[in-house]
This record gives C-alpha cells, sequence and structure tokens, in this order.
C-alpha cells in the first residue's frame, strides 16, 4: 500500500482502478521507404480506424448533444473519403517514396492552406477540419491515440496534467475521480471536476506503474492510496456511503424553497459548461442556470462551432429548464482555455490578456455568431445574456449596441427572438469601482468571485505555487463584494454571486446579511446551500 498527499478540490470519496493517461505529442519524420504497397496499406488501414472512431464520436455526440451538432464527424467522415485528398498523400508514398505518416501530414497542410486562402467563409472554416482529420490519421500511424475512448469500467483517472479542453472531452459516464501531477485548484479544469461532481486531487507525484492498480481517493483529507490494504478499503468504502447517505438525506429539500427562516428568499442556480450537466442540474433541483460557461462549446469543437450548433445547444437548455433562467455568458475564451483554431498567439500575462470580451469586440464577427445563436434560442425559454471580463462602460455600451445590430438583423429576417434580460459579471475591480455607473446600464450583476479575487489580490488562479495567497476570504474581497451589492441594489437591479465563492456554506449567511440576490454554484451544491439558507435565521 502507497500513500500520497495532494491537494483536494471537493469532499467526495472515489475508490476504482487507475486509468493512466498519457498525452503524447506527435512528432513527424521524413522517411524514405521501399515498400510502396505495403506503405499505403498502412495509410488505409489508419484511415479505416479513422472512420471507426469518428463514427463512434457522431453516434455519442447525436446521443449528447443532438444531429445537428454531431454533424461535423460526418464532414470529417467525407473528408477522409475525398478523392483529391487521397491523390495528394498516393503522390508522396508512391512518387518521393516517402512514409505513410509524412503524406498525410502534408497533405494535410497543403489543403488547410488552400482552404485558408479562400474568400468563402464555409471553405476557410474547412482549413481546421482537415488538419483535424490528418492529425488523427498521424497519430493512429505513430501508435498514439490522441482521442479519449469511452472507459470500459469506472476509472480514476491519473494524468500529468488536463486542460480544460481535455476535461470537458471525458467520459463522465464511468469516471470515478481525477488525479494530476500540474495544475491549481482554482483552474477551470478544477471548476469543471466540481461540475461534474468528480472529486479531484493535484499536485500528486503520480506514476506510469500505477495503471490498472486499485486505489483510493479521500477528498476529505486531500490523499491518495494505491493498492489499498483491507481495513483502509473497507474504511473507504464506509465513508463512500455516508457520502450517499448525506447525499439522500439531501433529498427532501428537493421541491423545497431557498428562502431563510425570516423570510428572505434567495434564487439558487446552477453553474454549467455543457448541454450534457443539465442532468446534474435537474438531479439537484436547481431553479435555474446562472452561469452558462458557452467557452466550453468552443473547447469541445474542432474549428468554430457554427450558429446553427450553439444555437441547438443553447435551445436544448433554454428548452429543457422551461420557464426557468438560463443566462448565457458569451465567449470567455483565452487565459487558461485555448482553443488552436483561433489561432491567437501565445502571451506574457495571459490571464491580463487577449480574452473573453477583448476578443468578442474585436473579431465581431465571432462575437454576432454566438449573439445570433442566443437570440434565436431566446424564442424556446427563459434566456439571459451575460458578458464576462467588463472593465468599463465603454464596452457595456459597445456590447449593446452590437446586440441592437443583431436583433435588427434578426428582425429583417423574420426571425424570432425575445428581449433578453441583459447582465455583466463583475470580476475586476475595475468594474467593482464602476458598480454604481455599469448597474444604470444593465438588468443584473453577477459576481465572478475566482477573476475578482484573481484581479484584485493579484495572484494568477492558474499557478499552483500561488494557491496558498489565493485567499476569497481576503477582506478586500469580501468588501467589493459588499460594494457590488449595494450599488446595484441602488439602482434597482438584483445582484448574484456566480464563482465558487458562492457555494461556501461558511459564507452563505454573509452573503445573505450583504443582501445577495441570487448564488449560482455546481449542481451537486444547490442541495446543501438550500438546507443553509432555510436554517438561518436573519
Ligand atoms: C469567475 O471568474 O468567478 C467566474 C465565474 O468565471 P470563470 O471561473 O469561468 O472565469
Ligand atoms: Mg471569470
Amino acid at each position: 500500500m502507497e500513500q500520497y498527499i495532494g491537494k483536494t478540490t471537493l469532499q467526495k470519496m472515489a475508490i476504482g482502478k487507475i486509468f493512466y493517461y498519457e498525452k503524447k505529442l506527435v512528432e513527424v519524420k521524413r522517411k524514405e521507404i521501399t515498400d510502396i504497397d505495403r506503405e499505403w496499406k498502412r495509410f488505409d488501414d489508419a484511415r479505416a480506424e479513422a472512420g471507426q472512431q469518428l463514427q463512434a464520436l457522431y453516434e455519442k455526440a447525436v446521443k449528447e448533444v443532438g444531429e445537428a451538432e454531431a454533424s461535423i464527424f460526418e464532414v470529417h467522415l467525407m473528408m477522409l473519403q475525398d478523392e483529391d485528398y487521397e491523390e495528394g498523400i498516393r503522390n508522396i508514398i508512391t512518387n518521393q517514396g516517402l512514409c505513410a505518416e509524412y503524406a498525410v501530414e502534408v497533405t494535410g497542410d497543403n489543403f488547410s492552406n488552400m482552404f485558408r486562402a479562400m474568400d468563402d467563409e464555409y471553405m476557410k472554416a474547412r482549413a481546421t477540419d482537415v488538419k483535424d482529420i490528418s492529425n488523427r490519421i498521424v497519430s493512429i500511424l505513430c501508435g498514439n491515440q490522441k482521442e479519449m475512448h469511452p472507459f470500459e469500467e469506472p476509472v480514476i483517472l491519473v494524468a500529468d496534467d488536463l486542460a480544460p479542453s481535455d476535461t470537458v472531452q471525458l467520459d463522465k459516464q464511468n469516471l470515478l475521480g481525477l488525479v494530476t501531477r500540474y495544475g491549481s485548484s482554482n483552474s477551470h479544469t478544477a471548476i469543471l471536476a466540481k461540475t461534474m461532481n468528480i472529486p479531484l486531487l493535484i499536485d500528486v507525484d503520480i506514476s506510469k506503474e500505477w495503471n490498472n492498480r486499485l486505489a483510493i481517493i479521500n477528498g476529505y483529507e486531500g490523499t491518495l492510496v494505491i493498492d489499498p490494504e483491507e481495513d483502509v478499503r473497507k474504511e473507504a468504502e464506509e465513508k463512500l456511503k455516508q457520502d450517499v447517505l448525506k447525499q439522500e438525506l439531501l433529498q427532501n429539500m428537493k421541491g423545497k424553497e431557498t428562502i431563510t427562516q425570516s423570510g428572505k428568499k434567495i434564487n439558487l442556480y446552477a453553474n454549467i459548461g455543457d448541454v450534457s450537466d443539465l442532468d446534474e442540474v435537474q438531479k439537484n433541483d436547481a431553479e435555474g442556470i446562472g452561469l452558462f460557461r458557452s467557452e466550453f462549446i468552443y473547447l469541445k469543437s474542432s474549428g468554430l462551432p457554427t450558429e446553427q450548433e450553439q444555437f441547438l445547444a443553447y435551445k436544448t437548455v433554454a428548452q429543457a429548464m422551461g420557464e426557468k433562467k438560463v443566462i448565457i455568458r458569451t465567449l470567455d475564451i483565452g487565459a487558461d482555455k485555448q482553443v488552436d483554431y483561433l489561432n491567437l498567439p501565445g502571451e506574457e500575462n495571459p490571464a491580463l490578456g487577449y480574452r473573453a470580451i477583448r476578443i468578442c469586440l474585436t473579431q465581431k464577427e465571432i462575437f454576432k455568431t454566438q449573439l445570433r445563436a442566443i437570440l434565436r434560442a431566446s424564442a424556446y425559454g427563459n434566456i439571459s445574456i451575460m458578458i464576462p471580463m467588463i472593465i468599463s462602460l465603454a464596452e457595456v455600451r459597445e456590447v449593446k449596441q452590437v446586440i441592437e445590430e443583431v436583433k435588427e438583423e434578426l428582425r429583417n429576417e423574420a426571425i424570432e427572438y425575445k428581449d433578453v434580460e441583459f447582465g455583466v459579471m463583475i470580476e475586476t475591480p475595475a468594474a467593482v469601482m464602476i458598480s454604481e455607473e455599469l448597474a444604470k446600464e444593465v438588468d443584473f450583476f453577477s459576481i465572478g468571485t475566482n477573476d475578482l479575487t484573481q484581479y484584485t489580490l493579484a495572484i494568477d488562479r492558474q499557478n499552483p505555487k500561488l494557491d496558498n495567497y489565493y485567499n476569497p476570504y481576503h477582506e478586500a474581497v469580501l468588501r467589493m463584494i459588499q460594494m457590488t451589492i449595494e450599488n446595484g441594489h441602488k439602482a434597482g437591479i438584483w445582484v448574484g454571486i456566480c464563482g465558487e465563492l458562492g457555494a461556501d456554506l461558511k459564507l452563505t449567511e454573509t452573503f445573505i446579511k450583504m443582501g445577495v440576490d441570487e448564488l449560482s454554484v455546481s449542481p451537486s451544491c444547490v442541495l446543501p446551500i438550500r438546507d443553509k439558507v432555510r436554517a438561518i435565521t436573519e
């Protein structure tokens, strides 16, 4: 039996076999070959395997997000069989006598550059697709599986590091827990794991040798045990049963109002990152969605998601929630959330860099596509729009103008939409300090305490070395929250908290005393908070 200590992000147990996940980078070499037939067959077999992977991905996506969103995999399947693409690869293998991986990579690059240079927006977008399928074939030829297959049994996944884009693609059904060497407790990977209600241990000296061995994550103590002895395993199983029991006891909170003893009603919403999180939202009886981190749609995609793909995702969530509020946060990409296809240059200080609304207001076509999708979906439920990373009144006014332009376009096309509520996230000290003026421009504020803590304390939330300095209980952060609530109320708008601090039971009473109107938290935190609020006498 071996025991390791790590940083825990969720008080929960997990017991299961380890799945060691290794992300390999593929380096393609220009190798000469002699047996041309054999090389062609290598390519052909790899293409067939890529086809099977894409078919499986297509079927998974149809089930999880619907046919229209899944259609991107159909496009990839068609591209695999494209005659010109095949011809390009054949030329390099047969005429130049070079290996299949090199032929696929070069042909993929050539096609991708050709598509990128076209005027037609649709064809331009195909550049990323052809690169994606080429990468998939190269990866198979090199013996690497970049793709995350569904797990065959429930597992604890162990990895060096997990980017948010890796995490969002994990097979949630069979994921018991996560253990990583790198990462920070305040990162989006940690937040996603919490949203999925999966314990995560960070900063563990992991080993490849652990693959397939039995392990226990103790999310209460922040420990990982490999090959537990009988009594340790039994004790962990007992704790796991208590977790389940605690969850069952909270079931009696379902259907009840989130109201204090003295009658103060709190709107208790859930944070989601994906349509598939709806299950947890409903299981935990959230009263709405207070933060839909829409950028995860972009992170899951191999190219910019189309208006139709986004529309279907937003519509699915809006319809599932019925009359309940669904607050869609517009694209908050950048910093730790990166996608290759936007070709954003590396930055010295990504957290202070080109992210979120700064991207949307400089690349308006991307922003307008998203706004069109959100407004179209608004006809199917109770949607609100929320803007991240605001620092000035000018930004808010510019966003409102873009929304008006998009509405006008929709009216001209006779496309239905509703007049949605419009709010901003208060997650920079600048926004707090001008909240009195901002409040006059919007319908609501939602305080993003994760970034507000980062920017107020000048602590990079991604830097694991600074985890101990990242103190959301700092008086400066709490006063900023208080000030935002007061200024919001002065202008007659409601104010909520959607950062992780909103789920901190130690602060629920403080927030209620401050006058908070809404708390939006990971789905699994909804019922414990309702329980807490109902016990408050204030
Ligand atoms: C926040 O900053 O508190 C927030 C809710 O947004 P995110 O964590 O996605 O940056
Ligand atoms: Mg934020």
